[in-house]
């Protein structure tokens, strides 16, 4: 059985399914017209995991080995512990109070919901390891008060997700319209497309190293659920630019371009800041490589052309680490397997 709710934008159509200014249908399903939502939701949940169940045992031992770690290599460790913990609890924020009000399609909705449960357990993740490690939990979770690079970032972000979560914000004009487009195009695209990756490079470089392997595979988890959300984040970036083609004008593309390099700038002060010298075999100057790569690549899915010339991709084995499947060693004492086979597309 399938009904109408009433919602804001409800009159506006003939109460055809539509991603927005629709009527949010209560019946998803792989048969909808958004079938690809459904299939990230069930993806998504083949996928499950829990913090608690990687051990932080190795960390333990080397965080308290006064010669275990350089200081350069804590200041990593601590930094990326206070950008994520800020930058996930913003994320669950913009989708439970802002993005899933404006989304009218189930099916989508259905992936938002088991999204925002993923931002819950990235969020449980780092206070796992801040815990575990015996960091200041004061220290850690202020940093984006205290470091100007993280600071930075989140007032970046925070005009995007208060437009979502204004709660008189309407969608429906043209204009209004197109200031969701580019608040989920900041969400997807910018944060968790740009701004989590020199954090997910730096930990999972320490993990390459033998080093902090239990938070190193936390972050591996991390990055494939992000990598899922951003996906899901073009496909309805695209859906959307399809089923409104009036929105994607030649001033909203080079606003949109500004906005990426501005991104772009910002992450390159925060690998600067995280990483003052050359650590782990990395250096802030290949994230500049990196990020302008990561930036064209982002164009290019939601179809704009690219920023920067030239710029290549210094870590190609990232790509690598997004491949975990059901045979890793913490699922193998587990009766129930969460992981129902299916490898995740990850640039
Ligand atoms: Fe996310």
């Amino acid at each position: 059985m399938t009904f109408d709710l009433p919602i804001a934008a409800a009159a506006r159509t003939s109460g055809a399914d539509r991603i927005i200014n629709g009527r949010t249908g209560v019946s998803p399903g792989i048969a909808g017209r958004y079938g690809w939502a459904w299939e990230k939701y069930l993806a998504a949940c083949a996928n499950h995991w829990m913090p608690q169940e990687i051990s932080m045992a190795a960390d333990i031992a080397l965080w308290h080995d006064p010669h275990g770690l350089t200081q350069d290599e804590r200041l990593i460790i601590k930094r990326n512990l206070g950008f994520f913990a800020t930058a996930d609890s913003l994320a669950a924020n913009n989708i439970v109070l802002g993005t899933y009000r404006h989304i009218t399609s189930a099916q989508c909705r259905q992936y938002l919901l088991r999204q925002a449960f993923e931002e819950a357990l990235h969020t449980h993740a780092y206070q796992y390891v801040v815990e575990s490690l015996g960091l200041d939990e004061g220290e850690i979770f202020n940093m984006y008060n205290e470091v100007p690079s993280i600071h930075e970032k989140a007032a970046f972000l925070l005009p995007f997700i208060e437009t979502l979560t204004d709660r008189s914000f309407r969608t429906g004009t043209p204009q209004d319209d197109q200031r969701l487009l580019r608040s989920l195009i900041a969400f997807a695209c910018i944060m968790e497309g740009l701004f989590f990756y020199v954090g997910f490079v730096q930990v999972l470089s320490f993990g390459r190293r033998n080093k902090m392997v239990g938070a190193a595979e936390q972050y591996q988890y991390i990055l494939r659920d992000e990598s899922m959300h951003l996906n899901f984040g073009i496909d309805l970036i695209n859906q959307i630019k399809l089923e409104n083609p009036q929105l994607w004008t030649a001033e909203f593309r080079a606003d949109l371009g500004g906005l990426l390099r501005k991104a772009v700038e910002l992450e390159c002060r925060y690998a600067f800041d995280t990483m003052p010298r050359g650590v782990l075999g990395l250096n802030a100057a290949m994230f500049t490589d990196y990020l302008r790569y990561i930036a064209n690549r982002r164009c290019a899915q939601i179809g704009l052309g690219a920023l920067y010339e030239e710029a290549g991709n210094p870590f190609p084995w990232l790509s690598e680490q997004i491949d975990l499947k059901k045979e890793k060693n913490f699922f193998e004492t587990r009766v129930t397997e969460y992981q129902t086979g299916g490898s995740l597309e990850w640039d």
